[in-house]
């Protein structure tokens, strides 16, 4: 079902590979976070979508919508990374990361539950920890009360991420930065409340953040309870479309210290914060958030720091 056609990057960093699922092209990868090795830790991004109709301004697998995988083809995507390392379905990794968060808005397929449903069922892998990042949006309620449901039967005690996307505390910008309608931020604290259970992992704000995009503290105080929610600040990683919308990164994946200010003024605010920033080979391979390789192979745009490796012809 999965038939992988070409790979890009290196298997010390980061694998992104393109793959045709029944005649659709979708990307999946996997990536280490150096100096642990895969048997340590381990990182695979999946696509929820083929193509994505939220188009964020930031993000290369936004636009081409064709549809939604079905449960068994957003696994298949698991199982062949799996299979790769670890035929007989062990994965030995202490904190084993499955992201739903390469190409798609997960909330807008709720085969990604039952995907989420089976994965535990489908690998002897005790670290695993599946991880959902989402926009919100408007309508997906069903979505996320099941999602809730399958957190707290499957992954009680900790074992699971949730993430809202927000990007700015601007309202406004952010419908900009998100053009569909989503979840106000009261709408995502109350879901919050709901949602968290004793032993959880506190709820991530997640910041991919440009320059000139506010976040203030006041805002998230009236919004967001520190005891519940942590903020992770990441970079605006360098894409086709983020080049073509003028969104320069506030964060300089070269100098970390450029997060600084902003993360002493949220800790400030009583928020746990995290700078995450990553590993700049990445941006190369194009195997970070918002990257998307097979749109750079189309359009051959010009990307400062982006998309510089080559595609080969994959494993076998
Ligand atoms: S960031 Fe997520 S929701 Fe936005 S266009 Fe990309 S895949 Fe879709």
């Amino acid at each position: 079902m999965t038939k992988v056609l070409a790979v890009i990057g290196s298997d010390d960093v980061a694998v992104v590979y393109m793959a045709s699922l029944d005649g659709r092209m979708i990307e999946f990868v996997e990536a280490l976070q150096p100096p642990h090795p895969r048997d340590e830790r381990w990182i695979l991004m999946v696509s929820t979508l083929f193509g994505c109709p939220v188009k964020c301004l930031m993000c290369d697998a936004g636009g081409r919508y064709q549809g939604r995988p079905s449960a068994e083809q957003i696994l298949s995507q698991v199982d062949y990374m799996v299979g790769r390392w670890y035929p007989d379905r062990r994965v030995p990794a202490a904190k084993f990361k499955v992201q739903f968060a390469r190409m798609g808005e997960p909330a807008l397929n709720m085969a990604v539950l039952d995907a989420l449903a089976a994965l535990p069922r489908r690998f002897d892998a005790p670290g695993l920890m599946p991880s959902v990042s989402t926009v919100a949006p408007h309508g997906a309620d069903a979505f996320f009360d099941r999602l809730m449901e399958i957190k707290d039967t499957m992954y009680a005690g900790g074992r699971f991420q949730f993430q809202f996307s927000l990007h700015t505390t601007d309202a406004a910008l952010r419908r900009r930065l998100i053009p569909t309608r989503t979840w106000t931020f009261d709408r995502m604290a109350a879901y919050a409340e709901r949602f968290l259970r004793p032993g959880d992992r506190k709820i991530t704000l997640n910041f991919a953040l440009a320059a000139g995009s506010p976040v203030e503290s006041e805002v998230l105080l009236r919004h967001f309870d520190p005891g519940k929610f942590l903020v992770k600040i990441t970079p605006v990683n360098p894409t086709c479309r983020a080049v073509r919308n003028g969104l320069v990164s506030l964060i300089d994946p070269h100098a970390p210290a450029s997060g600084r200010e902003l993360a002493g003024r949220l800790a400030e605010a009583g928020y746990e914060v995290i700078v995450s920033i990553g590993d700049v080979r990445e941006n190369r391979i194009g195997s970070n958030c918002s990257q998307y390789v097979l749109k750079f192979l189309e359009s051959r745009e010009a990307v400062k720091d982006g998309y510089a490796c080559v595609p080969r012809t994959p494993p076998v």
